[in-house]
Formats: structure tokens, C-alpha cells, sequence
């Protein structure tokens, strides 16, 4: 079409094909031209022919007549295999024109029914079509829960339709996970005769109102109620190899040699405040052996006085009383 030389064309010839797409007819030979491949390349503005509209599929779901679906009804259902169920998917969802090798919802429905999604499922026979509704919970959504609506073919187990609320289930021809969970759980149950369906909310007595086990032991005392908290004397634990802890005299040697060490060496140790002051009474008692009483001793030693220092102290005096406040000061104050 676009190929089509409209150079070679007359300008009557132009305007008379311009006016049977219903086109405006005015201006040069060049606009005629460029109007026209215009309507060429856009299908002459019309819009777009519908396709085949297909007529609307009537399942004709019955709406009553469904029991709940129980491990007797195992007689009357074909045998539903896995391959039925990959084959429906893949061929309503190529009529569907999607991409085929996708067929993610099987697999997903089956982690939905290993995770027991399933959470209701009625059936009902009528002519020669076995009738699936029920209900399962979303994938990750707890409160949420999908309608869904089955009808399979009696003799074969095939699937016929399928109805799903959720957008990907759509249609009589659905084919989301919670329809594969499902088809799953029919299949699991056609085999096995296990009914795998989820627990529906009033299916177990409600019995809260009722009392739980009475306790019917004595009281226990609070000290005895056991604790998770370590014993105190682990979190203080001795740092000491076992075989140095409670020797009989480690603390009087600890002691004394912090005591001799800090009178040797003048080094003033945090540890030796572990220990208590001497007591001098004690002292005294316990030094019984000496010439005058510990503390006298100990006062005479503190007052003993070179023959240098007392000459330094005589001079200190001399320089004191010879201030003009000498007189304020008493003796008490030099010394
Ligand atoms: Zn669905």
C-alpha cells in the first residue's frame, strides 16, 4: 500500500481516491499525496474490525445439591492424574495466548495445598458432570479466600471448566494456583481417599467459655519456684584453678605478702584495701614480748629526731619569733 507511487497519479485521480476514504480534497498536489499515504499507513483512521467475539459460555453451575466432600464419595470419582491436570493448564492457557511453558500455577497450588490452602470443598454429580465448589485461603494473606467453582467430566476426571475469584481465575476457563491447589487436592484424594482440606472455622467445638485443667497441687513458695537466673556465685566465680581455691591459709599469705611488699617498696595497691586496718589492741596483746607497750614504741619511733634535723627546726624557730607577729602565734602553731 505504501509502496503505492502516488507521484505518477493525476491530481483528480488524487482527490477522487481521497474522497472514497472520506478525506478532506484541498491543497497542492504534494499534501494530496502526504494525505493520503497518511491514511496508507493508518488504515484510513477506521477504527480496527472487531474480531470474532466468542458467544458467551453458559456452565450452567448448580447452585444447590453440594455435600461436603467426605472419603465415601472416593467411589463415584474418576481417577484424576497429575498429567490431566498440567495438560488442562497448558491447554486453556494457550487458548488463553499465554505463555505456555509458564505453568507456574501448578506448582505454586501445589505448595498452597501442601500448606493445606484448601480450605473447603463440596461436590455435586449432575448428568454426566461431577460439580467442585469451596473456598481457599490466598497464598499469603490469612483472611482472604477465593470461591472456586470446578466441573469435571465423570467417566474421564477431566476438567470442563473452571471459575476462581481471584483475577488470574477469571472466566469459565481459569487457571490460577488456588484451581491447581485444588485439582491437587483431587487428585491427592482419587488416590489415596485422604481428604485434605483445611479445617473450617466452625468445624471444632468453640470451648473457651470452658475452664482449662484446674491445678490441683499445694501452694509453692516463691523461693522454691525454680529460676532461670545463674547463682550469683557462678557470675563471681574464682578466677583460681580449683586446686588453689579454699587452701587453709591462702588469704593470710595473700595478705602478708601485700602487706610486706607495700611496706618495702612504699607502692600503694588497690588489693591491700581488700583487707581491714590492724587493730593496734591486738597488736599490742600479740606483741607482749617487747621492752614498753607496741604503741608507745611506735610513738617513740615516730618522734626520734636527728641531730641535723633538730638544728633545722631550732633555726625555723628563730626565723618565726623574730616576725612582728610572733606574739599571735603560739607554740602549738611552730610545732
Ligand atoms: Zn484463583
Amino acid at each position: 500500500m505504501a509502496s503505492r507511487s502516488y507521484l505518477t497519479w493525476s491530481v483528480p485521480k488524487l482527490r477522487a481516491e481521497l474522497a472514497t476514504r472520506g478525506a478532506s480534497v484541498g491543497g497542492r498536489k504534494t499534501d494530496l499525496i502526504e494525505r493520503l499515504k497518511a491514511y496508507d499507513r493508518n488504515r484510513d483512521f477506521q477504527p480496527p474490525p472487531l474480531e470474532s467475539v466468542p458467544a458467551p459460555v453458559s456452565v450452567g453451575w448448580p447452585v444447590s445439591g453440594y455435600q461436603q466432600l467426605q472419603k465415601e464419595h472416593k467411589v463415584f470419582l474418576p481417577k484424576i492424574t497429575k498429567e490431566q491436570i498440567d495438560q488442562y493448564f497448558v491447554y486453556r492457557m494457550a487458548g488463553d495466548k499465554q505463555f505456555t511453558k509458564d505453568i507456574k500455577a501448578v506448582s505454586k497450588g501445589n505448595a498452597m495445598f501442601q500448606g493445606n490452602r484448601v480450605q473447603a470443598c463440596s461436590v455435586t454429580v449432575k448428568d454426566n458432570s461431577i460439580y467442585f465448589t469451596g473456598i481457599v485461603g490466598a497464598a499469603m494473606k490469612n483472611k482472604v479466600s477465593y470461591n472456586y467453582k470446578l466441573k469435571m467430566d465423570k467417566s474421564t476426571g477431566d476438567t470442563l471448566n473452571s471459575d476462581c475469584e481471584c483475577p488470574a481465575g477469571k472466566g469459565h476457563h481459569g487457571t490460577c494456583k488456588h484451581l491447581a491447589a485444588v485439582l491437587l487436592m483431587l487428585q491427592h484424594f482419587t488416590e489415596t481417599g485422604s481428604v485434605v482440606i483445611d479445617k473450617s472455622c466452625t468445624e471444632n467445638l468453640q470451648l473457651f467459655h470452658k475452664p482449662k485443667a484446674t491445678y490441683h497441687g499445694v501452694p509453692v513458695d516463691a523461693e522454691s519456684i525454680p529460676s532461670r537466673k545463674r547463682p550469683s556465685d557462678e557470675s563471681l566465680e574464682d578466677p583460681r584453678p580449683a586446686k588453689f581455691r579454699k587452701v587453709p591459709g591462702y588469704q593470710d599469705y595473700v595478705r602478708s605478702l601485700l602487706i610486706n611488699y607495700c611496706s618495702m617498696t612504699s607502692e600503694d595497691i588497690a588489693l591491700r584495701y581488700l583487707f581491714g586496718k590492724a587493730n593496734i589492741q591486738v597488736a599490742a596483746v600479740d606483741h607482749y614480748y617487747t621492752r614498753i607497750p607496741v604503741t608507745e614504741y611506735w610513738v617513740d619511733e615516730a618522734n626520734k629526731i636527728l641531730a641535723s634535723d633538730s638544728f633545722k627546726i631550732w633555726r625555723n624557730l628563730q626565723a618565726y619569733f623574730t616576725k612582728k607577729y610572733h606574739k599571735t602565734m603560739s607554740k602549738s602553731d611552730v610545732c
